[in-house]
């Protein structure tokens, strides 16, 4: 019977993905005061290959059982309850190696910039390329959208760099970086030929929303708390 653990991978992002079992190697072993529990408290490190992506990670597990064998032979799933010859015992993760990966964002974003921002981090983090052009060209959008007038809304992304250009309220060299994450996001959403393949092609896009959404909404909310100003409305912790 083949024995698997659920964790979050951190090659393909798949959350409780069955890693299934290679090997397992009990550390250390305590065995408990009373006498009538017989069950000892177990370190164990087990290595297991992603199911979906087929990687490799290593955890360590603590967890009580009946005997060390029973790591051997048990069956179950070993996040959370696993059966050790028939009985349960609860298990706890200790370590992961790689850890998975969270994406990360600029801070103090506005939750619906966040959202897309993340959205898109994940994609680019599982090799999902068009999803992640799309996604930084919509957080660009979302970021960009509050600074202009009421009439911008609903509106594409690419007049709204047209109103931009007008208010004067973003440097030239800033507008071609919101104009490559547009045509990017367009080019991966709406072309019918050509697909983005790999990291390097969306990498100036993530890098320039990046950048554009620490300008916009980190640094002025940094320098209002520097100040002792009370946090921005809407703002993120
Ligand atoms: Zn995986």
């Amino acid at each position: 019977m083949s024995l698997f653990m659920s964790l979050d991978c951190p090659h393909c992002m798949v959350s409780h993905s069955p890693f299934y079992i290679h090997k397992i190697v009990v550390t250390s072993t305590t065995p408990s005061r009373s006498d009538r529990d017989r069950s000892s408290t177990y370190t164990f490190d087990a290595s297991g290959v992603c199911g979906p992506c087929g990687r490799m990670v290593v955890a360590g597990f603590k967890g009580r059982c009946l005997a060390p064998p029973a790591l051997e032979k048990s069956a179950g799933d070993l996040s959370g309850t696993a059966k050790f010859q028939g009985h349960h015992a609860d298990l706890e993760i200790v370590f992961q190696a790689p850890s998975p990966a969270k994406p990360s964002a600029p801070e103090h974003l506005p939750p619906p910039i966040l959202r897309a921002y993340l959205d898109a981090e994940k994609a680019y983090s599982q090799g999902i390329w068009n999803l992640a052009a799309g996604g930084y060209r919509k957080a660009v959008d979302r970021a960009v959208t509050p600074l202009l007038s009421e009439e911008a809304k609903g509106k594409m992304l690419g007049p709204k760099i047209g109103m931009l250009e007008k208010t004067n309220l973003l440097p030239p060299a800033m507008l071609d970086w919101i104009r490559i994450v547009k045509n990017d996001g367009n080019f991966a959403l709406h072309d019918d030929d050509h697909d983005f393949d790999s990291r390097e092609e969306i990498e100036p896009a993530r890098e320039f929303a990046f950048t554009l959404l620490t300008y916009l909404y980190t640094l002025p909310e940094k320098v209002r708390r520097a100040q002792g100003l009370p946090k921005e409305e809407g703002s993120t912790p």
